[in-house]
């Protein structure tokens, strides 16, 4: 971070503007906003200035800049348009320590301002550190259409409750929860459409709730969440809900750094990363402490990698914690193949194609899987292999040998979604040479009986084909398959 982002408090601050043009008068009109003392030096300024001046609303001095003029000063900004006249102020203000904004020039300036939407109190500040204005921009539009336009009233209802609601929930954790609930639910709803009164009534019952012994014990609560497979865009907006309101983030391995940043800073993160066949925390240990936490009224947010139901032993934690009475949710996630599919654009089913398609563990305790190799070879169905990169040659192996055409289609995703993404176009036969010469690595999802040609699309320039030897011009048909396999037992 170059850039530390802060709020500034400038009500009454002596502030200079350098410059009277119309880039001048939109700070000026941002610095009026937070009731800063304003004055601009400029030998001539815009009509919008003069006026300002006229009404005694800022100070102007109609001459150039003097290094004097920055004494007394708490922010500068110099919008002359003359690169020599903005160096000069620019040192002479850093060689005071006064910080210095010089409009278009980040490098000779020692603060930067953001891109804001404004629903005062609550104020959003965009920046891009100078590199893209325009990103910037479109970001503010994007925030503006999500937030409501009178959400500052909700704020400053807050504001005035407060000490009313600090005293009346003494619990710093239920008095969080107390806030989240009052802010999204009905009494958010009420004071944005302007229902005062009846905002007033919901708040009196949320607070007599709060009296009620029977409402006195700490309610934790676990969620498992689905986090996707990497890119922080494929969560869903409730894992993004959730995810801010927990107390405390369980983390797998495959959980990508940037969906934390989707939690509070002060939310505790235990992490319990399984690499394969590196060390991990055992399963039951991670039921034991998700149960415990949620026991001590913590709102648990045990986050999983892709979908918490796909290879995600999700079971084993939702047991561990009904034993223990403790509530549980599940929120869906992106799985791998999904994500994976829709990156290279490979679709799973086709009409008249592919009518089936399944996931399968390429893994297992002793690491040969048990896997009815001719049901998944069967007609019309295709399928992914998740955790299958460390056991290649025996998956290869098992399906030439339950009858499986050489020239099947394979496709390896490896790192789907991350920057790091690769993506393998090969066949079976060459499966385990592709993956050996292309060094993929685990997380990769292997999707066999599915590619582009079959479903009449392109294949993206990003994927390196890997093929070696010779292969059959033409896929056999399916009787022929079990008829190879055969002659090869
Ligand atoms: N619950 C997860 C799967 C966990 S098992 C889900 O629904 O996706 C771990 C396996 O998932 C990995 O071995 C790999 O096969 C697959 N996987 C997870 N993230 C992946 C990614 N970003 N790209 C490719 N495969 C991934």
């Amino acid at each position: 971070m170059r850039y530390f982002p802060l709020f500034a408090d400038l009500a009454g601050a002596e502030v200079l503007v350098v410059g009277g043009g119309e880039a001048a008068a939109r700070k000026v009109r941002l610095l009026r906003k937070a009731s800063a003392r304003v004055t601009v030096v400029a030998e001539t300024v815009t009509e919008e200035l003069g006026g300002l001046a006229e009404r005694g609303a800022i100070a102007i001095l109609p001459r150039t800049f003097l290094p004097r003029d920055l004494h007394g000063q708490r922010l500068v900004y110099a919008a002359t348009g003359d690169g020599l006249l903005d160096s000069a102020i620019s040192r002479a203000a850093k060689a005071r320590g006064i910080p210095v904004n010089v409009i278009d020039a980040p490098a000779l300036s020692t603060f930067i301002t953001p891109a804001i939407v404004d629903r005062d109190p609550v104020m959003v500040a965009i920046g891009t550190e100078g590199a893209a204005p325009v990103l910037a921009r479109q970001i503010k539009s994007l925030i503006e259409t999500l937030l409501p336009a009178n959400l500052g009233l909700l704020a400053r209802r807050a504001r005035d409750l407060r000490q009313i609601v600090a005293r009346a929930v003494i619990d710093p954790r239920r008095r969080r929860r107390f806030w989240e609930r009052l802010l999204s639910g009905p009494f958010r709803r009420a004071v944005l459409c302007g229902a005062q009164d009846e905002a007033g009534r919901i708040l009196a019952t949320e607070l007599e709730g709060q009296r009620r012994p029977s409402q006195a014990a700490p309610t934790g609560r676990v969620t498992l969440i689905g986090c996707g497979p990497g890119d922080s865009d494929l969560l869903t907006l409730r894992a993004v809900q959730r995810l801010q309101e927990a107390d405390v983030l369980v983390v797998d391995r495959l959980v990508d750094a940037k969906i934390l940043e989707f939690a509070r800073r002060d939310a505790e993160r235990i992490f319990v990363g399984k690499a394969p066949r590196g060390p991990a925390t055992s399963q039951a240990e991670i039921n034991r402490r998700i149960v415990r936490e949620a026991q001590a009224g913590k709102a648990v947010a045990r986050l999983k990698g892709g979908d918490p139901f796909i290879f995600g032993r999700a079971a084993e934690e939702m047991t561990a914690c009904q034993a223990a009475d403790v509530p549980v949710e599940v929120v869906p996630g992106v799985t791998a193949a999904h994500a994976c599919a829709a990156r290279v654009g490979l679709p799973l089913t086709l009409r008249e194609r592919i009518r089936q398609f399944a996931v399968v563990t390429g893994a297992s305790a002793d690491g040969q899987p048990d896997l009815d190799w001719p049901a998944l070879l069967a007609k019309h169905a295709a399928f992914a292999i998740y955790m299958g990169i460390g056991n290649v040659p025996h998956l290869r192996r098992q399906l030439l040998a339950a009858g499986a055409d050489a020239a099947t289609p394979v496709v390896i995703v490896e790192n789907g979604t991350r920057e790091c993404e690769r993506t393998v176009a090969t066949t079976l036969a060459d499966l385990t040479d592709a993956v050996a010469q292309h060094a993929i690595v685990s997380p990769a999802v292997i999707f066999v009986g599915l590619d582009w040609t079959e479903a009449g699309v392109c294949r993206p320039a990003s994927v390196i084909v890997h093929r070696r030897g010779r292969r059959p011009a033409i896929e056999l048909p399916l009787e022929k398959r079990a008829a190879n396999a055969e002659a090869r037992s």
